[in-house]
């Protein structure tokens, strides 16, 4: 094609158009190519493809989309947002060591402490918005530097180059969940990140149809490490699956657009509102990481959260709102709204989630394409909850 396709919205478009089919159909979308195995064509020289878990061109035109959206040289398409993350992990070895942002989500979090400590790999948890404090939680065994930025639930920014320096400082890898911002709004690999993942099932994917995971690595070697574990391990994502997820990519621009704008109407909205103590969003200017976020990403996103007084305004205004479907997930086209205490964090002693201020009164709203006034208007509605309703029991 003439023309020069820079711009990220229009590679979401136009990325993984390119694989096989102009040549062949003209077809505007990639084939879903069904088959687990591929003839060979010869007794001593095989084709690109032999059998499906090894690679997929459909799975292919979703790894090279997500490699190039993200500026990275190997994309890798996984079964789950875990199945990445999980794999990712399995380039440690018996003896390492990962520090880790004490915020990450929760699979995350039951991965590394219940999983990797089987196979000896060992962690710290640490406040990764203090520079200092990571620093000084590295070992001489620390091989990697876990990053989630914004954080889940409660939005907490992560200063990625510092981070990054400190890592290169002393020889670790540095991995960052971008699942909150997508390339869209924020390129990790750009700021020195080694590799970047993801939850696709979220906003890359938009409609709550598919759980898919992604990884992109910053060079070909880590790419070549990471393919020998997709392989090996065997987690990948199907050709259905990826055909669907290279829709979802295709509209992502349009709808992140759209969710952040409203989010950030909805979070002044809520910060505006008598009965809410306090708004997460990193949109919002006296939010402790606006100024870091501002820096390294395009855009704060659609996922904010906001504190009621206490678990029976919260049971009130869940009972109440009529619009967002009340869920676990975020990224949908749909808004979502969350109850932290019971679902992410369920797992969580109440003392540990509340040091991450995860209080009985936290909501976490994923903000969709419903019209920005009508989403407003049912907040409204939502928090007149009766003071009766508010006592707690
Ligand atoms: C959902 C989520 C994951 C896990 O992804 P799955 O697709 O559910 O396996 C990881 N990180 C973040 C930030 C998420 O929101």
């Amino acid at each position: 094609m003439g023309f020069n396709k820079d711009q990220l919205e229009t590679k979401l478009i136009h990325a993984s158009s390119n694989v096989d089919i102009e040549q062949k159909t003209g077809a505007v979308n990639v084939p879903i190519y069904l088959s687990s195995t591929f003839h060979q064509e010869s007794f001593d020289h095989f084709g690109p493809f032999d059998y499906s878990r090894s690679g997929n061109p459909t799975r292919q035109a979703l790894e090279q989309t997500i490699a190039e959206l993200e500026g990275g040289v190997r994309g890798l398409a996984f079964a789950s947002g875990m199945a990445a993350i999980s794999s990712a992990f399995m380039l440690l070895s018996a003896g390492d060591h990962v520090l880790v942002s004490e915020d990450v989500y929760g699979g995350t979090y039951r991965f590394i402490t219940e999983v990797l400590t089987k196979y000896e790999i060992d962690h710290t948890f640490v406040n990764m918005t203090d520079l200092n404090e990571t620093a000084s939680a590295i070992q001489p065994n620390t091989k990697v530097i876990y990053m989630e930025t914004p954080s889940n639930p409660c939005l907490n920014i992560t200063d990625i180059e510092g981070v990054v320096k400190v890592a290169k400082a002393n020889h670790c890898l540095t991995f960052l969940d971008n699942t909150f911002m997508t390339p869209l709004y924020q390129k990790p690999l750009e700021l020195g990140v080694d590799i970047v993942l993801h939850s696709a099932t979220k906003f890359l994917s938009g409609h709550s149809d598919v759980i898919a995971g992604l990884a992109v690595t910053r060079n070909a070697e880590l790419g070549d490490e990471l393919a020998f574990i997709q392989n090996s391990f065997g987690s990948i994502l199907g050709a259905q699956d990826s055909y669907t997820l290279i829709q979802g990519i295709k509209t992502l621009g349009a709808r992140l657009k759209q969710s952040s704008e409203s989010a950030e109407k909805v979070a002044t909205y809520l910060h505006d509102h008598p009965l809410i103590e306090e708004v997460f969003y990193p949109g919002l200017t006296f939010h402790p990481g606006h100024s870091i976020h501002a820096r390294q990403s395009k855009g704060s996103g659609a996922v904010l959260s906001f504190r009621l007084p206490n678990k029976a305004a919260a049971k009130a205004f869940v009972e109440q709102i009529r619009l967002p479907i009340f869920a676990v997930s975020l990224g949908g086209v749909e808004s979502i709204l969350s109850y932290p205490a019971t679902m992410s964090h369920a797992a969580m002693p109440k003392q540990e989630r509340e040091k991450r201020g995860i209080t009985d009164g936290l909501l976490r709203l994923s903000v969709g394409l419903e019209h920005v006034e009508d989403l407003i208007a049912d907040l409204d509605q939502a928090l007149k909850i009766p003071h009766h309703q508010m006592e707690l029991v």
